[in-house]
């Protein structure tokens, strides 16, 4: 608290990330969904090349390249593409440009009952009313909840954080349809994630509601960069930008523009580092499932983990803290029963399994 502080950021709810440990110290970390791979090896050749004195300039507005490189990738126009500054940026601009502010129409925006913590966070943030909508069993996500619920919008992150669940393109053409006077935001972090990979850009040609917004710091490895986006009819992302003109007209710079697009464009290594991350979640959950843990199926670079019976899991994520590996835990209702573990490296996963086998044995016999 604060006497110069005014009402709103007296009472605002941060959200809290997961903590980045200080360089040099020797850790594993599992906690952020950061990749563990290094970013597409053409981003060291674009920055030795880059042009210094450019830097005097403003960047473009829009994105420049950046927009290209997306707009070629996703097969969309570049007038259907905003870039923002990380997609927590890109969500807080579409907060605010798409629901409603309470005391207007005093609809409520519905997302799932566990998601992404920053929706409520933006919530909050701008007044608007939410609404949360349980999910079924095992974190299922029912489309049909999403029907005959009066809203303002909706936000869905596809595949879900922290429940790592994916649902499916016709779900989300389903909750389109059902509200055609709503935006639908539908979160990609994760995408390139699921096996196999679907995006809800190929029904932006059915649905002007639909506004998908992705980043280039998960399934990228550039999570250090800041660069997010969203994909949508040109009509909403019109209203982005008459958001963005609000507040910041330059929200990338020219480096993180130019990385980006390098990234975006190396379809090859891309793929390869999915693929390679793909194949160490299927070891990590075999590992876990073989020391008694339960979890959902996962979509995305992180499993959202229950461990075996008798073992808590705050205990679990204390010891292995202690261990130097560092996983996310949620003490919330229901959440504080499972640690979310990103997927790193086979060598990190293995050291993960190692101790958690050694924690559960030393919880079991005391
Ligand atoms: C990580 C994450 C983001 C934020 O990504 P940035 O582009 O790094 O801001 C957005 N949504 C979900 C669901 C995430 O997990």
């Amino acid at each position: 608290m604060s006497k110069y502080w005014n009402k709103k950021i007296n009472e605002a709810e941060p959200y809290v990330a997961g903590e980045q440990p200080k360089a040099g110290v020797k850790i594993i970390k599992l906690n952020t969904n950061e990749n563990p791979y290094a970013p597409s090896p053409k981003v060291a050749e674009s920055l030795a090349q880059f042009d210094i004195s450019e830097l005097r300039l403003y960047p473009n507005t829009d994105g420049g390249e950046l927009v290209q490189a997306i707009a070629d990738r996703e097969g969309v126009k570049p007038t259907q593409v905003f870039c923002g500054n990380g997609s927590d940026e890109v969500l807080a601009l579409c907060f605010q440009a798409f629901f409603e502010k309470e005391g207007n129409t005093d609809l409520p925006v519905l997302t799932p009952e566990f998601s992404y913590s920053f929706y409520p966070v933006y919530e909050s943030f701008y007044d608007i009313r939410a609404k949360k909508i349980p999910l079924r069993e095992d974190f299922r996500l029912d489309a049909s909840d999403y029907a005959g619920v009066p809203n303002c919008g909706i936000a869905i992150a596809n595949p879900n954080a922290p429940t790592s669940r994916a649902i499916s393109l016709d779900d989300i053409a389903f909750i389109c349809k059902s509200n055609p006077d709503s935006v639908v935001i539908i979160d990609e972090a994760y995408a390139y994630f699921a096996e196999p990979y679907e995006t809800a850009v190929s029904l932006l040609p059915e649905f002007p509601n639909l506004c998908v917004v992705r980043t280039t710091s998960k399934s990228y490895s550039l999570a250090g960069l800041r660069i997010g986006y969203a994909i949508a009819s040109e009509e909403l992302i019109e209203g982005l930008k008459r958001a963005r003109d609000s507040f910041n007209s330059y929200p990338t710079d020219r480096l993180a523009q130019k990385i980006a697009a390098v990234a975006i464009r190396d379809e090859e290594y891309h793929k390869k580092c999915r693929e390679r991350l793909i194949a160490t979640r299927k070891y990590t959950e075999d590992a876990l499932r073989a020391l008694g843990f339960t979890m959902p199926e996962s979509a995305a670079n992180f499993v959202f983990a229950k461990p075996p019976k008798g073992v808590p899991a705050g205990l679990l994520y204390k010891k292995l803290r202690e261990k130097g590996i560092l996983v996310r835990y949620f003490d919330k209702d229901v959440l504080r029963d499972y640690l979310r573990i990103t997927i790193g490296t086979d060598e990190e996963m293995r050291a993960l399994a190692e101790a958690c086998t050694e924690e559960i044995k030393n919880v079991q016999n005391s």
